[in-house]
C-alpha cells in the first residue's frame, strides 16, 4: 500500500520499517555500531553514526510520515531542534512569535539567538490580534506558533496565517508538542515546519528526551537541517530512537484516552466551586473551540485551571493531590500537575507572566491515561482542602 494512502493509526505502527531483512525481526534493530566499514574509501552507505546511522533512519522516515512531511530529522531535545531551525536561517534577522510559547523557548530566542546571532524576537497574541502581516518586518524570516499554547492553552488558526502572509519566504513554523500528529497535523494545514519535543506525547512515557523537526516543500531549508544536525551534533542515540519509534506505535491509542478523558476532566472542573476558570480548547465555552474544531481532530491532554484562593491554598493543593505526580513536563501516560509561574514558566520575568496571565493561581494539568474517576476523585479531595 502506497505510504500517502494509509491511515494515521496504521501508519504509527508500520511506517519507517518493515521486517529486517537480514533476520526476519518484526521489530527494528539498534544498530549501536558508532563507524560504519565501507567497502573502498568513499564507497558506503552509512559513515559515522553521528552523520547517520539506520535506527535513527526508521525514525525519522516514520516522523515524516505521520506529520505528512517530505524531510524529517530527529535531535538530542527539542531545544536542539529549535535551535537547529534558528540557527539554519543565519542572523541578523527578526522572529514574530506568539507570545505565550514553551518557557525554554522563549529563553533561548531573548538569552541565546538574540544576543549570539542579533536575531530580534516581537512576541504579539496570535490568537487574538488578527494583523499578522502587520507585525512582519523587513528582514522577518519565520512566524512561530505554538497551538494550542503552554500554559493558556490559546489557539492560532494556522491556515490563515499563512494564507496572510503575502512573503512566501517567510516560514511558517507550529510546535505540535501539546497537540500531537494525532490530533493536530499542521503542514496539512499550510506550515512548512512542524517542531515537537517528542519528550512529551511522542514518548509518551516520561523516559525520554527528544526532538524532531519535519519540513515540506523547502529541500533547501531541509538540507541547511541536515548541515546542521552533522556538523554540531546534537543527535538522540540508537536506543533512544528505538524507544521513540516503539512509543510511537501506541501515539494513537493513547492519544484518544488521552482527549477523552481531558474532556471529561476538563466539564467537571468547570461546574467545580474552588475553581474560577478552566482553560481547555474543547469546551464549547473556550473562546478557542471554533478554531480547535477546525484544525484538530481531538483537543488534546493538557488544560490549565484558575484557582479561587491565593498561593497558598494553591501549594496546599499541589501538595495533598493524590494520583497525579507534582513534576514539570507532561504528555505521558501517568497524570503530571506542576505550577507554571513557580516551575516552567519561572524563567519568564515575573512582570511579562502576569502580562500574560500567568497568575500564581494557575495550575497546569497533564492528564494521563488512568481511569478518568480515580482522577476526578483525586481533584476533588484536594479541591476540598483550600
Ligand atoms: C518541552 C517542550 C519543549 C522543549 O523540549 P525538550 O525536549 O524539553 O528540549 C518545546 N516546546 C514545548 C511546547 C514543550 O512542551
Amino acid at each position: 500500500m502506497n505510504t500517502k494512502d494509509k491511515k494515521f493509526n496504521s501508519k504509527v505502527i508500520h511506517s519507517g520499517h518493515g521486517a529486517d531483512e537480514d533476520t526476519g525481526a518484526v521489530m527494528p534493530p539498534i544498530h549501536l555500531s558508532s563507524t560504519f566499514k565501507q567497502k573502498s574509501p568513499g564507497d558506503f552507505k552509512y559513515e559515522y553514526a553521528r552523520t547517520g546511522n539506520p535506527t535513527r533512519d526508521v525514525l525519522e522516515k516514520l516522523l515524516c510520515e505521520i506529520e505528512d512531511g517530505e524531510f524529517g530529522f530527529a535531535f538530542s531535545s527539542g531545544m536542539a531542534a529549535i535551535s537547529a531551525l534558528s540557527d539554519a536561517l543565519g542572523g541578523n534577522y527578526s522572529i514574530l512569535s506568539s507570545d505565550d510559547v514553551y518557557g525554554g523557548t522563549r529563553r533561548i530566542f531573548d538569552k541565546i539567538k538574540s544576543v549570539n546571532q542579533n536575531v530580534e524576537i516581537t512576541y504579539v497574541d496570535l490568537s487574538k490580534d488578527n494583523n499578522w502581516q502587520g507585525h512582519i518586518k523587513e528582514n522577518t524570516k519565520m512566524i512561530w506558533v505554538e497551538t494550542p499554547s503552554n500554559p493558556l492553552l490559546k489557539l492560532i488558526d494556522i491556515e490563515k496565517i499563512r494564507k496572510s502572509i503575502n512573503n512566501q519566504e517567510i516560514i511558517v513554523v507550529c510546535d505540535n508538542t501539546f497537540a500531537s500528529p494525532y490530533n493536530q497535523q499542521p503542514l496539512n494545514q499550510g506550515a512548512d515546519v512542524v517542531i515537537h519535543s517528542s519528550t512529551k506525547y511522542l514518548g509518551g512515557h516520561s523516559d525520554i528526551i527528544g526532538g524532531a523537526l519535519v519540513i515540506n516543500n523547502n529541500p533547501e531549508l531541509a538540507e541547511k537541517i541536515k548541515y546542521i544536525q552533522n556538523a554540531v551534533g546534537s543527535v538522540p542515540s540508537p536506543f533512544d530512537c528505538y524507544m521513540l519509534v516503539r512509543s510511537i506505535k501506541t501515539l494513537a491509542v493513547r492519544m484518544e484516552r488521552h482527549n477523552n478523558n481531558a474532556l471529561e476532566i476538563a466539564n467537571y472542573l468547570l461546574k467545580h466551586n474552588k475553581v474560577n476558570n478552566v482553560f481547555y480548547p474543547g469546551l464549547n465555552s473556550d473562546p478557542n473551540y471554533e478554531v480547535a474544531k477546525k484544525q484538530m481532530k481531538g483537543f488534546g491532554g493538557i488544560l490549565s485551571i484558575d484557582l479561587k484562593g491565593d498561593i497558598n491554598s494553591t501549594k496546599k493543593f499541589l501538595e495533598n493531590i493524590e494520583i497525579f505526580t507534582l513534576a514539570e513536563s507532561l504528555g505521558g501516560v501517568e497524570s503530571l500537575i506542576e505550577h507554571p509561574a513557580i516551575m516552567t514558566h519561572a524563567s519568564i520575568d515575573k512582570k511579562i507572566r502576569e502580562e500574560l496571565g500567568i497568575s500564581d493561581t494557575l495550575i497546569r494539568l497533564s492528564i494521563g491515561i488512568e481511569d478518568v474517576n480515580d482522577l476526578k476523585e483525586a481533584l476533588d479531595k484536594a479541591l476540598s482542602l483550600i
